[in-house]
């Protein structure tokens, strides 16, 4: 018996190392199964109501963003009504800081079948400059169930996949309730939050467990209230309809 705990030790204290090591694989956190099945669903277009912040109207007046890099001006191109991402621009954000807010966005994937995974229609709506809800043309290619889009990336996949065809608008409606941390830091409340895709539900009062991260598990980070931000992830995705109401 004695001998076989001494055989046993080198492997416990491996054991203990890699839980204890840095994850420094992207993939330690990538899953592919189960897969949310498909779910066919229109976009819900709903103008803002009297009590919203409109933070991208049809006049797709910016004056409610900045530049995530800069501070400056959004260098985002206006196609119509809507709001494009230039590719190198960089994220925008919200001039304004919200805590708990339920935001209606409208967001549209680029045509461009070449591409595929990751690199197909990214980009992503960031409550607090950290927390990721995934946008991505996620209706004719696969990734990581918990990196499609209405996933909170690398966390959650959403309960189904209800995402448009290529080149058509799909809607988000998202309640997020931020987290609290009290004056050492120390959370107090987690955040949560609830989506719904095309009207349909893909996340119900979620548990965020820390800030989003491409590698490694998340953890939370004492932060004051932040912007919500809209990721540049090379891709010409568009936006339109955005608007929130503070709760
Ligand atoms: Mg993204």
């Amino acid at each position: 018996m004695l001998l076989r705990n001494y055989l046993m030790l080198p492997f416990l204290l491996l054991v203990a190392a890699s839980v204890t090591a840095q994850i420094t694989d992207p993939k330690a956190t990538e899953f592919y199964e189960p897969v949310p099945p498909k779910v066919q669903a229109a976009p819900v277009i709903v103008a803002a109501p009297s009590d919203a912040i409109v933070l991208l109207g049809k006049d797709v007046d910016t004056r409610e963003w900045v530049s995530a890099t800069t501070g400056g001006p959004v260098e985002w191109t206006r196609e119509g009504d809507a709001l494009v991402v230039k590719p190198g621009a960089g994220a925008i954000k919200t001039r304004r800081t919200f805590g708990d807010v339920q935001l209606h966005v409208e967001w549209r994937s680029p045509n461009e079948p070449d591409k595929e995974g990751q690199g197909r229609g990214n980009s992503g709506v960031f409550f607090s400059e950290r927390y990721e809800v995934q946008v991505l043309e996620s209706n004719g290619s696969d990734t990581y169930t918990n990196g499609q889009a209405a996933s909170i990336y690398k966390e959650s996949p959403p309960l189904v996949n209800a995402t448009s065809v290529m080149g058509d608008w799909n809607s988000y409606d998202i309640i997020f309730s931020a987290p609290v941390f009290n004056k050492d830091g120390m959370l107090v409340r987690p955040a949560y939050v609830t989506v719904l895709h095309n009207g349909v539900l893909v996340q119900n009062h979620f548990e965020i467990k820390g800030t989003t991260a491409y590698i490694g598990l998340h953890k939370y980070t004492a932060h004051p209230d932040g912007s919500i931000m809209l990721q540049d992830h090379s891709n010409k995705v568009a936006y339109r309809n955005i608007w929130v109401r503070e709760l």
